[in-house]
């Protein structure tokens, strides 16, 4: 290895156009879901382009094994595509799961295989054409605009040419592409760990509920003790477990440090740690807890879940203070009740957890969606902007399937009037569509807008 960064020059080529079409979307998690299917359910040809085999994003890539909240404890905040995605997916479960989860909204377990059929079986029937296995890799612009994006996959390297493009790969992989302005991180580059979710099998639930008052339910206590003892490797003490059913849980434990997950040497670290520690949870897990002894691993994230990496700096940036004042903006497309949520940077740093009051939200405007300088690009999900710690609220699944539905939806209606300017948009006509969709924007814009 060397300190200098030594480059090579790739000879200018030909590349084939794959397709042309109005509505380019790189990136199927939470939020390209939602912007696909709302661009394509308004008109629009939509090409979504993904480089895994499947949509969901952290839901189905690292396992991710909860949908966070969609209340605000006492109304849902998120509608729209997001609750009809969660309640299509809870109608395709058991019928035990089915009985617990039917009216609830606020985490709701995620069982990844169901919800990749029921992504498959919408986008077709929305007709979106999804590109599997593709990695968007560079951006073809001038003055601004992206005329088109490079893909490379096993058929080689191609073109894509559309009128709008959405950045929905979380790192706002378009964005830094474009050559946007971007942070990462705290102000010290710190960043939220990653975490390798499992899913284990073979498990006792009613034997394991017959313990909880001793363990705890989220095993706080069982944690506390291992880990005083030394038989234990966990920075924080708390366990995420989602039932499945009563022999099969998700788990959202262990944190890996210092993780970008947008630098591959780090993602690859990731991977590596982050399998050896559910290997290393599993066992304390199978000795110390009732209902656990007999723990099959059946599945580890095929990349380490990452919280956090880039966020775009946009014509807006949604501050803290505007979380905590519950500001609203005359641009509201989407609207946030989660708490802050910010997971330790270091072993030894604490968590940072910040809530609104039930019933309170803050509106999140189209102007945080936009990147400066460029202008035929919608960014949504994890990478909007935001400062840091309104990213660790803005950031959960509920939250992105909102503001894809409105990228989505914006583009649509740009690509209606053959626009290619994001911010020529009228604000009430977006407004309108996203209401009569389903979405909530508060009580105020949908009063507005219900007829
Ligand atoms: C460990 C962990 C626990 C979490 N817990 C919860 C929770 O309990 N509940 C909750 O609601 N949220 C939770 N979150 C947050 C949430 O999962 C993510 O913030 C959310 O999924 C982000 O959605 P997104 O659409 O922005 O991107 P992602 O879900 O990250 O999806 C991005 C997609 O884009 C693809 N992609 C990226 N770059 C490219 C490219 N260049 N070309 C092609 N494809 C590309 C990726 O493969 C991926 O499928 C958690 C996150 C982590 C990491």
């Amino acid at each position: 290895m060397v300190d200098t960064v030594l480059t090579i020059q790739i000879p200018e080529r030909d590349i084939p156009i794959y397709a042309e079409v109005d509505v380019v979307v790189a990136g199927g998690g939470p939020s390209g879901v939602a912007a696909a299917l709302a661009a394509a359910r308004n008109g629009a040809s939509v090409l979504l382009i993904e480089q895994r085999g499947y949509l969901g994003g952290m839901a189905t890539v690292s396992q991710v094994p909860a949908f966070c909240p969609y209340t605000d404890h006492i109304k849902p905040v998120i509608r729209g595509i997001g609750l009809e995605i969660l309640n299509d997916m809870k109608s395709n479960m058991e019928e035990t799961f089915q009985n617990e989860w039917r009216e609830q909204l606020d985490w709701v377990p995620i069982d990844a295989e169901i919800l990749k059929r029921l992504l498959d079986e919408k986008m077709e029937e929305a007709g979106v054409k999804v590109l599997y296995h593709t990695f968007v890799g560079h951006v073809l612009q001038q003055s601004g605009i992206i005329e088109a994006v490079v893909i490379h996959n096993k058929s080689g390297t191609q073109a894509v040419k559309g009128n709008i493009y959405i950045d929905a790969t979380s790192d706002a992989d378009l964005t830094y592409l474009a050559g946007g302005e971007l942070v990462k991180g705290g102000d010290d580059g710190e960043l939220q760990p990653g975490t390798m979710c499992f899913v284990l099998n073979n498990l006792d639930r009613k034997k394991f509920l017959s313990s909880v008052e001793i363990h705890g339910r989220d095993l706080k206590h069982a944690i506390s003790k291992a880990k005083s003892e030394g038989r234990l490797r966990v920075a924080r003490e708390w366990a995420g477990i989602s039932w499945l059913n009563d022999h099969t849980a998700g788990f959202n434990f262990g944190h890996v440090f210092g993780i970008d997950g947008s630098n591959a040497d780090d993602l690859t670290r990731g991977a590596i740690e982050g399998r050896a520690l559910v290997e290393h949870i599993t066992g304390w897990l199978r000795e110390s807890i009732p209902g656990f002894e007999n723990a099959f691993l059946t599945l580890t994230g095929e990349q380490i879940g990452i919280r956090e990496t880039r966020r775009i700096i946009g014509d807006y940036i949604v501050t803290t203070d505007d979380f905590l004042k519950c500001r609203s903006f005359p641009d509201d497309i989407a609207r946030n009740a989660y708490f802050i949520d910010i997971h330790m940077t270091k072993p030894t740093s604490g968590m940072t957890m910040i809530h609104l009051a039930p019933g309170e939200s803050h509106g999140i405007p189209y102007r945080a969606l936009l990147p400066v300088g460029i202008e035929n690009v919608i960014v949504a999900g994890r990478a909007i902007s935001t400062d840091r710690a309104t990213q660790g609220s803005a950031r959960v699944m509920p939250n992105c399937f909102a503001m894809g539905e409105a990228a989505g939806t914006a583009a649509a209606i740009l690509a209606e009037k053959g626009s290619r300017r994001t911010r020529s948009i009228e604000i009430p006509s977006l407004q309108s569509r996203l209401v009569h969709q389903g979405a909530w924007l508060g009580d105020l814009i949908n009063e507005q807008y219900k007829e």
